[in-house]
């Protein structure tokens, strides 16, 4: 068995696909194929399978910790490709959790036998997607946008309200993206500050017939909690990445240019570490928190906000370690063809992830509904 595991995915070769993703970096943001090489990359490693039944990270297993260490680590070697990762990785977990037996057996052996990346797209303008019914058939109609990793994608989970027989409410589905026509695709449209390379596209996929096959549990189960708020760990774990890349670079450069002895220079990098430590803390104590209070009812409500709180505090460690960071290389240091150029715009703009207000709003009821303020493990 142990075999098997280590047949599947082997730490070391990981790291080193890591670090070629890495170098690759600037280069594939300005690439038209995008990040094909980096994805096929994590494929021939089996990286893309990591959370299937019998493999390292299991989803039946408590793997969250490790879960959140992985996608912390390809965060840092390129965000975007974090992003897509992590949509892939969050789509198997939808798929782990709703989806029919013969599903699973369907879309797991996709992505066993042939690869298959997957993508999460909920997020989506006035003109959303419906799923209308037309002559006994299901027709997908709108689009979606932040479509992170459009070309790549094998298979999206794309969200959508529907009315159609006993299904009324926001229906998840999972189309297969080789039946989506290029001209479907909006590229024109993504002019973003950072994470350029993830692709994330605007899809139109009216007229999409969508089998019975295709759609994934009953309306209004995507939002199901823990799950739905819970989750935000995984895209605060690729943000971490993020941060842990800035520090690494700030403290490479500042040695490069012999600038380490400077107090004021130290004074900063121990704050720039001390916040990353504590990130990484938070991220730990996150995961063993999921893998704990996932199945107690009881604990739903602490598990959702000890994931805000997560995320918000990440959120701040983040800008606050780039702001550390700015201080300490300056100009010279911001500028191409020093990384800092890139992974400062890219992580400034994968910050933004919806509802951070409301986020925080929720952390504050928890404890005002709360009938004591412990500061334990059990906050
Ligand atoms: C790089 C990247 C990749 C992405 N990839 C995907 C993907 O693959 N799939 C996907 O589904 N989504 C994706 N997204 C979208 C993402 O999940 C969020 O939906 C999006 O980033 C939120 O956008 P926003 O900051 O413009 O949100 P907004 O909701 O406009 O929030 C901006 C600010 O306004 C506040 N605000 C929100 N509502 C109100 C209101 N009614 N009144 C007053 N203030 C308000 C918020 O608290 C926040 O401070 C991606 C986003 C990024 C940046």
């Amino acid at each position: 068995m142990i075999d098997t595991i280590k047949e599947a995915f082997n730490p070391i070769t990981f790291q080193n696909a890591l670090a070629e993703i890495e170098q690759m970096a600037s280069v594939s943001e300005h690439h038209t194929d995008g990040l094909s090489k980096e994805f096929e990359l994590l494929r021939e490693i089996s990286v893309l399978k990591i959370v299937l039944p019998g493999e390292y990270l299991d989803f039946n297993k408590p793997n969250t910790p490790a879960l959140l260490t992985l996608l912390k680590d390809v965060g840092k070697a390129n965000l975007s490709v974090g992003r897509i990762f992590e949509g892939h990785i969050n789509t198997l977990y939808l798929i782990h959790l709703y989806a029919d037996e013969d599903q699973k057996r369907n879309w797991f052996e996709g992505v066993k036998e042939y690869g298959h990346l997957f993508g999460v797209w909920n997020t989506q303008a006035q003109n959303g997607i419906e799923f209308k019914s037309i002559d006994n058939k299901l027709i997908v109609s709108g689009n979606k946008t932040f479509c992170s990793g459009v070309g790549l994608v094998n298979r999206a989970l794309i969200t959508g309200n529907i009315n159609h027989g006993e299904r009324a409410g926001w229906q998840m589905s999972i189309v297969n993206m080789g039946k989506i026509s290029d001209d479907k695709v909006n590229k024109e449209i993504w002019k973003p500050l950072g994470m350029k390379a993830s692709g994330s596209y605007t899809v139109d996929f009216s007229g999409y017939e969508l089998a019975d096959s295709e759609l994934l549990s009953k309306p209004g189960i995507y939002l199901k909690q823990p799950y739905f708020s819970a989750g935000a760990i995984r895209f605060a774990a690729v943000h971490l990445g993020g941060a842990e890349a800035v520090a690494h670079n700030t403290i490479k450069y500042l040695k490069e240019l012999n600038r380490t002895e400077d107090p004021i220079q130290r004074m900063r990098i121990a704050s720039i570490m001390t916040q990353l430590v504590a990130g990484q803390l938070w991220l730990e104590k996150a995961g063993e928190n999921y893998d704990n209070w996932l199945e107690n009812k009881e604990f739903e409500q602490n598990l959702i906000a000890f994931a805000n709180m997560t995320r918000t505090t990440i959120e701040d460690i983040c800008l606050r370690i780039m702001d550390e960071s700015n201080k300490c290389v300056g100009a010279r240091g911001l500028m191409a063809p020093y990384t800092l150029e890139r992974i400062f715009r890219d992580l400034t703009f994968y910050l933004r992830q919806p509802a951070p207000d409301a986020t925080r709003l929720n952390i504050a009821d928890f404890f005002i509904n709360k009938n004591s303020v412990s500061y334990g493990t059990n906050i």
